[in-house]
């Protein structure tokens, strides 16, 4: 099943779900007790919206063995945490703008876990029962405030720093799933979730160790090796086999 969020002309944004080119809307909480309404509003006629409205996003750094080592920093023992806001979601097709504080915002392509309930001190062989679904995700960041600031939370935190769709999947494999980022039709990130340092279980685990985890709340897993800059007048689309393709243009702008 994919969910999605959307909004037709002016009305206000809803949950639905997909079936082939048409949306059907949920009646009640997608996270609790729903009804699927019949699948009757062209997809053609919405306009689809970041697919959850998370409380906070969570980030792993360093996930990927490759991608660590191309930044020169070591794997680390156990997973690296960080948080995106809220205020940086931003939906499939809308714009990333390129703040003029950095000279250096590049693209991180991410498989994105999407939480359906809520979870605290959760052990790796029970973390599956929170997950929802996935998504599709893009780290953007600022690298060389990054590097200059110590902590990420400015890097990682503008406005339009969070794109994320274009929708969930509820039946989607994380185990080994192939994972690319083209920047203008040109391949920049290419590997499998397989090469993950941590596990998505282990992820949820070590992140509900240290926080509740609650229903609409996103985990990014971490971007293979590959990242590169973005510049205005750029697409950035990131793809995952079998999940989909999510594509932003990027502008600079505040
Ligand atoms: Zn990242």
């Amino acid at each position: 099943m994919r969910f999605v969020r959307f909004q037709k002309q002016d009305d206000l944004p809803r949950f639905g779900w997909l079936h082939e080119d048409k949306i059907g809307e949920i009646e009640g909480d997608l996270f609790g007790a729903y009804k699927r309404l019949k699948a009757e509003i062209p997809l053609k006629d919405a306009r689809l919206l970041a697919p959850s409205t998370p409380s906070k996003i969570v980030c792993v750094g360093r996930n990927y063995v490759e991608h660590a080592k191309e930044l020169g920093n070591e794997v680390p023992k156990v997973p690296l945490i960080f948080l995106k806001p809220p205020s940086s979601v931003i939906a499939p097709g809308e714009v990333i703008l390129l703040p003029p504080q950095s000279a250096q915002i590049e693209h991180e392509a991410e498989l994105v876990v999407v939480i359906g309930k809520r979870g605290r001190n959760v052990t790796t062989e029970s973390a599956r029962d929170l997950i929802l679904g996935y998504t599709i995700g893009n780290d953007v960041t600022a690298r060389d405030l990054q590097k200059t600031d110590g902590q990420w939370t400015r890097a990682k935190g503008f406005d339009t720093f969070c794109p994320f769709g274009p929708w969930i999947d509820t039946d989607f494999n994380p185990a080994d799933a192939l994972i690319t980022c083209r920047v203008n039709g040109q391949m920049r990130q290419l590997a499998s979730t397989r090469d993950m340092v941590f596990n998505i279980g282990v992820l949820i685990a070590y992140i509900t160790s240290v926080m509740t985890l609650e229903p609409g709340d996103l985990i990014f897993t971490g971007t293979p090796a590959g990242v590169s800059q973005l510049n205005h007048g750029d697409t950035v689309e990131v793809e995952i086999d079998g999940l989909g393709l999510l594509s932003n243009p990027v502008k600079t702008g505040q």
